[in-house]
């Protein structure tokens, strides 16, 4: 099967992820896309992000409508930080795709070449790095020159102007009591409601 893992911190999921999943589904054809919140991701600070029971239990709210979503827990279960290498290497013994997609942001992507093992991940899977309304793709390009050529071309950029919504401005609006309806479903917005999710405590 033809699989991909939709990768991010997910503080909260919003439509602008679920439109990003399923374009990348579409286009490279595959036949479950997983999504995976990161527990503890390498460099951020724990503090600043809300709990991953919380953040897992509003990504499975999310996906729930689209058959071809699943919301995994992987990340959760694994002791220490969220390497990206190591849920690739967990997917792949899990699953034995024929093909492997790692979506995630530009930004992050960005990054990539400061992570654990980034020729290894290369090797593995595809990198879809999806970008946002305004967003300079030749940042990519200037930042990633560095990696040998049959790396560079496991990175594939997406434009998907849903990303104009954001995580951040999402979290900023429900602390300064504005709405959010119509930016992420409707499901996680009682979930971030019910739970007091980022309103001063
Ligand atoms: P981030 O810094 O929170 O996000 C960077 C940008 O990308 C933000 O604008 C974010 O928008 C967007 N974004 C994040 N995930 C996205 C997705 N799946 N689809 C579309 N846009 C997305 O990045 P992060 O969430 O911490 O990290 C992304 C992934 O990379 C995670 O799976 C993380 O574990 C992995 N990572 C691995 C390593 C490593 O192995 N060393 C290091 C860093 C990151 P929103 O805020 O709106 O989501």
């Amino acid at each position: 099967m033809r699989l991909a893992i939709m990768g991010g911190t997910f503080d909260p999921i919003h439509y602008g992820h679920l439109v990003v999943a399923e374009q990348a589904r579409y286009k490279f054809q595959c036949d479950k896309v997983l999504f995976i919140p990161a527990k503890s991701p390498p460099h951020k600070d724990d503090a600043l992000i809300s709990p991953v029971e919380h953040r897992l239990a509003m990504t499975r709210l999310a996906v729930d409508s689209n058959s071809y979503f699943e919301a995994s827990s992987l990340e959760i279960e694994r002791p220490g930080p969220s390497y990206t290498i190591d849920t690739v290497k967990e997917v792949k013994r899990l699953y034995y795709p024929s093909k492997l997609f790692f979506i995630t942001g530009a930004d992050a992507v960005l990054e990539i070449i400061s992570w654990k093992s980034v020729e290894e991940l290369l090797s593995l899977c595809y990198f879809v790095a999806a970008t946002r309304p305004g967003y300079d793709i030749s940042n990519l390009q200037q930042k990633l020159g560095a990696l040998p050529e049959k790396y560079l071309e496991k990175i594939i950029p997406i434009y998907i102007p849903a990303l104009a919504i954001s995580s951040t401005d999402i979290r900023k609006r429900v602390k300064a009591g504005e709405p959010i309806k119509y930016l992420l479903p409707e499901s996680v917005e009682n979930y971030i409601k019910n739970h007091r999710l980022y309103s001063e405590k």
